[in-house]
C-alpha cells in the first residue's frame, strides 16, 4: 500500500458544469456503491440524506458533511474514491485529513468555486488546486458578452457571502465584464 491516491480538482465559476464533471468522473470509475463516498457541505442542503444531481438527471447519494465531522470516519477498507462537491465551503482543517486519505492510496475528486463573487480566493479551493495532481478549470459563457467566463457576478446587492440556492442571483462573467461593475 505504498501507492498514494491522486487528487483531481474541477474548479471554476458558477454555471461552469463543475458538479456535472464530478458526477461524470465518478460514473466513469465503474465503482461499486461501497467503494466511493460523496460529501457535500451542510451549508448547501437543508438536512438529512441528500443526493447530488446534474441537469441530465444523474444522481448519487451523498453524505451531508458538517465541519465538525471527521471525514476519516466515513472511510472503510473498501473505499477507493472520495468525492467532494462544493468544496469551497469545507474548512481548511480537513486538508490534513485529505492528505491522510491520499496516503492510504484512496483517490479524491473535488469540485468547487475558486473565486467568490468579489473575485477573491474562495475557502479550501486555492489550497486544493495547489496540491492537486490533476487540475481542471471549467468555464461558463459570459452572460454579458458571450466570451469565456471565469468569474461569478452577483446581481443583487447583498453583503452576505453565502447565498446558497439562489443561483438566480448570480451570473457568469468574463474578467472584462466582471471588472466593469
Ligand atoms: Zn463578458
Amino acid at each position: 500500500m505504498s501507492n498514494k491516491g491522486k487528487l483531481r480538482i474541477y474548479y471554476g465559476c458558477m454555471f461552469s458544469g463543475k458538479t456535472s464533471a464530478l458526477i461524470q468522473y465518478i460514473s466513469e470509475q465503474n465503482l461499486k456503491s461501497n467503494e466511493f463516498i460523496v460529501l457535500k457541505p451542510s451549508v448547501d442542503v437543508r438536512a438529512g440524506k441528500a443526493v447530488i444531481a446534474t441537469h441530465d438527471g444523474k444522481t448519487h447519494d451523498c453524505i451531508v458533511f458538517e465541519n465538525e465531522m471527521e471525514i476519516l470516519e466515513f472511510i472503510t477498507p473498501f473505499t477507493k474514491l472520495v468525492a467532494i462537491d462544493e468544496a469551497q465551503f469545507f474548512n481548511k482543517v480537513i486538508l490534513s485529513d485529505l492528505k491522510r486519505i491520499l496516503g492510504k492510496g484512496i483517490d479524491i475528486v473535488a469540485s468547487g468555486l475558486d473565486k467568490d463573487y468579489l473575485g477573491r480566493p474562495f475557502g479550501l479551493i486555492p489550497a486544493l488546486i495547489e496540491f492537486a495532481d490533476e487540475k481542471i478549470q471549467l468555464k461558463a459563457s459570459c452572460t454579458n458578452c458571450g466570451e469565456q467566463a471565469e468569474y461569478t457576478y452577483r446581481k443583487v446587492d447583498n453583503k452576505v457571502l453565502v447565498l446558497i440556492g439562489h443561483s438566480e442571483h448570480y451570473e457568469p462573467r468574463c474578467a472584462k465584464c466582471f471588472s466593469e461593475n
